[in-house]
C-alpha cells in the first residue's frame, strides 16, 4: 500500500472528547471516525486490524468445532416477547416499527434467534452437539456511549451459541469455548486473564470473562501469583484466616475521641494503628432491613459479598438520621457493644482481642473490647474486599490485583431460552429433551481497543504483530532524491514478493512529519531508506516496541526482514 494513494489521515491534537488512550489514538491514527454518538465509521486502516482480529477468532472458532453462520441484525418482536425479553430489557433495545407497524428491534444478542433456528431445523440427538457464531454488527443504544469502540452503541462481536442434550454435554462445549478463547486472546498478542466471573442466578463456576490486563481497565480483578485462579474483586474469594482463640487482657474503657469519626481520625488521636480499630457499618437492605456489619479498621466492605449472605438485591449505608436512631450516636461512634441491631461480621474479626470501636455516643470510643465479653455476633463470614498480598483461596500463592477490560464472556445458559421456546430433540429413547445451551461472546472492536490499552506509549499505538494492520513501514526520506525513490521502490516491491504486509510511506513530507506519524501508527517495524544509509549500501530497521534499531544492507534488507517476521509469528 502506497501511503500517498491511501486514505489515512492521522491528527496532531488530540480529539476533546476522546476520554481513553485507546479512544484517542484510534481517532489520531485514522483508524476511526465518528458518526454519531457511540457509532463509528471504520477507516481502512482500522479495518485492517479488525479483520485480523476477526481472522484469529473464526479460525479458532472453527478449530473447536463451530461453525459460523450470519443472522440477522433486524429482528421481529415475537420472538423477544416469546423469551419475556422484549417486556425485560431496558431502553438499550432499540425498538422501531417497519411501515406495516409491525414492531422490530436492532439485535443487542441472538438467543432468541439462534434458538428458533434451532428448533425448527434440530429434531434429534443425532444432531447434537451443535455450535453456531457468527460475526455480526449489534446495537445496544446505551445511555451515555463514550470511551470510542470501548463502549459503543453499534459494536462488532462474535457470538457463539451451544445446544447439547444435557449438562455433561453443555460442561464439554463449554470447556472448548474456554480453551479456544485462551488461544484467540494469546494468538492475538494480549496479556489477558480468565476470570471467574459472577453467574447470578445460574450458579457454579460456569461464567468466566476474558479480561485484557490494562491499567486503564474499568473492572479490579485479582489474580494468584501461582496458579490460574483468577476473580472478580467483588467476587474473589478470601481463605479463611487462622482462627486463634483470641485472649482478652484488657477491660472495656470509655475514651474520648473529640469530632474524630474515621478510622484513620481515631487511630491516629489514640496513637494506634488502624488494624486495632474494628469499624461498625450501619446498613439498610432493599428489604427494609437495617443492621450492622463490623469490619477490622483497614478493610472495606464488599457489597456484593453481603448480599449474598442476606440475600438480598441491594445494601447502602444508612443515612445520618438511620445512624442516629440506631446508635443514638452521630456516624462515626457507632459500635457492637449495647447495639440493639442484628451484627454479622467479618471472619477476621473473629480472630481479634482488646479492639477498639465506636462507644455509640458523640466524640467517644471504646477501648479493650472484646468479642462474646462486651457482644455477640450473629454471623462470621467472608465480607471484605480482596487485596493485594491476601492468600489465594486454591494454593499456597498470593494474589495480584490488576486492572482489566472485559473483551469475552463464556457463560454456561443452561434451559432458559430453550424452555421459553420450546426447543427440543428426541433422545435415543424417543423422549423429548430440552436443549441444554452456552452462549460465548467476544467484542472484536473492544479486542482493539483494549489490544491499544495495553500497548502503547506517549508517542502513540504499539501494535501486538498480529494484529498489526500492516507488520513493516517502509519510510522514503525524500521521493526527491532519485536514488532513495528508487531504492524504497524496489525494497517496497521485494517485501511485498516475500509476502509482507508493507505500509509505504512515499509522501513529500518532512523526516521529523514522517517518524511522528510512524510511531503514531504504530507499525512494528519501520524501516529507513535514505541517501546517508544507501552511500554504505544500507537501510535503517527499527522496531516498535522497544526502539531497538538495526542496520541492514540493501540488498538482502527484504530477505531479512521476511526472515524475522516469520521467526516472530512462529515465536509470538
Ligand atoms: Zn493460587
Amino acid at each position: 500500500m502506497r501511503y500517498t494513494e491511501y486514505l489515512l489521515p492521522t491528527l496532531k491534537e488530540t480529539p476533546a472528547d476522546a476520554e481513553v488512550v485507546s479512544h484517542r489514538l484510534m481517532l489520531r491514527a485514522g483508524l476511526i471516525r465518528k458518526v454519531a454518538a457511540g457509532i463509528y465509521n471504520y477507516l481502512p486502516l482500522g479495518l485492517r486490524s479488525l479483520r485480523k482480529v476477526e481472522q484469529i477468532v473464526r479460525e479458532e472458532m472453527n478449530r473447536a468445532g463451530a461453525h459460523e453462520l450470519l443472522m440477522p441484525m433486524v429482528v421481529p418482536a415475537e420472538l423477544w416477547q416469546e423469551s419475556g425479553r422484549w417486556q425485560q430489557y431496558g431502553r438499550e433495545l432499540l425498538r422501531f416499527k417497519d411501515r406495516k407497524e409491525a414492531d422490530f428491534c436492532l439485535g443487542p444478542t441472538h438467543e432468541e434467534v439462534i434458538t428458533d433456528i434451532v428448533r425448527h431445523e434440530v429434531r434429534s440427538y443425532r444432531q447434537l452437539p451443535l455450535n453456531l457464531y457468527q460475526i455480526q454488527t449489534k446495537f445496544r443504544d446505551e445511555i451515555r456511549p463514550r470511551f470510542g469502540l470501548m463502549r459503543g452503541r453499534e459494536f462488532i462481536m462474535k457470538d457463539a451459541y451451544s445446544f447439547d442434550l444435557d449438562d455433561a454435554g453443555a460442561d464439554a462445549a463449554y470447556e472448548r469455548m474456554y480453551q479456544a478463547y485462551r488461544r484467540i486472546f494469546q494468538r492475538c498478542g494480549l496479556n489477558f486473564r480468565a476470570v471467574e466471573a459472577d453467574t447470578g442466578n445460574i450458579g457454579g463456576s460456569s461464567s468466566h470473562e476474558f479480561m485484557v490486563l490494562a491499567e486503564s481497565g474499568e473492572d479490579a480483578i485479582v489474580s494468584c501469583d501461582s496458579c490460574e485462579y483468577a476473580a472478580n474483586v467483588e467476587k474473589a474469594e478470601l481463605r479463611a484466616p487462622a482462627t486463634d482463640e483470641p485472649t482478652p487482657t484488657e477491660g472495656l474503657k470509655k475514651v474520648l475521641t473529640p469530632a474524630r469519626k474515621s478510622v484513620e481520625e481515631v487511630a491516629a488521636f489514640l496513637n494506634t494503628s488502624p488494624q486495632k480499630l474494628v469499624k461498625t457499618l450501619i446498613v439498610q437492605t432493599d428489604k427494609g432491613e437495617t443492621l450492622a456489619v463490623l469490619l477490622r479498621g483497614d478493610r472495606e466492605l464488599n457489597d456484593i459479598k453481603l448480599c449474598r449472605l442476606l440475600d438480598c438485591a441491594w445494601v447502602e449505608m444508612a443515612g445520618e438520621e438511620v445512624v442516629l436512631k440506631a446508635t443514638g450516636a452521630p456516624s462515626g461512634f457507632a459500635g457492637p457493644v449495647g447495639l440493639k441491631l442484628r451484627i454479622l461480621a467479618d471472619r477476621e474479626v473473629q480472630g481479634l482481642a482488646d479492639f477498639i470501636t465506636g462507644a455509640n455516643e458523640k466524640d467517644a470510643h471504646f477501648t479493650g473490647v472484646n468479642l462474646g465479653r462486651d457482644f455477640a455476633v450473629e454471623a462470621f463470614a467472608d465480607l471484605r474486599k480482596a487485596v493485594a498480598g491476601d492468600a489465594c483461596p486454591r494454593c499456597e500463592g498470593r494474589l495480584q490485583i490488576w486492572r482489566g477490560i472485559e473483551v469475552g464472556h463464556v457463560f454456561k445458559l443452561g434451559t432458559k431460552y430453550s424452555e421459553a421456546l420450546n426447543a427440543v430433540v428426541l433422545d435415543d429413547q424417543g423422549r423429548e429433551r430440552v436443549l441444554v445451551m452456552g452462549c460465548y461472546g467476544i467484542g472484536i472492536g473492544r479486542t482493539l481497543a483494549s489490544a491499544i490499552e495495553q500497548n502503547h506509549d506517549a508517542d502513540g499505538i504499539i501494535w501486538p504483530l498480529p494484529i498489526a494492520p500492516f507488520e513493516v513501514l517502509v519510510v522514503m526520506l525524500n521521493p526527491n532524491d532519485a536514488e532513495v525513490k528508487a531504492a524504497a521502490e524496489q525494497l517496497y516491491a521485494e517485501l511485498l514478493g516475500e509476502g509482507v504486509e508493507v505500509l509505504l510511506d512515499d509522501r513529500d513530507e518532512r523526516p521529523g512529519a514522517k517518524f511522528k506519524d510512524a510511531d503514531l501508527l504504530g507499525i512494528p517495524l519501520r524501516v529507513t531508506v535514505g541517501a546517508r544509509g544507501l552511500k554504505d549500501g544500507q537501510v535503517e530497521l527499527k522496531e516498535r516496541a522497544g526502539g531497538a534499531v538495526a542496520m541492514l544492507a540493501t540488498v538482502k534488507a527484504a530477505e531479512d526482514i521476511a526472515a524475522r517476521l516469520r521467526s516472530a509469528r512462529v515465536h509470538g
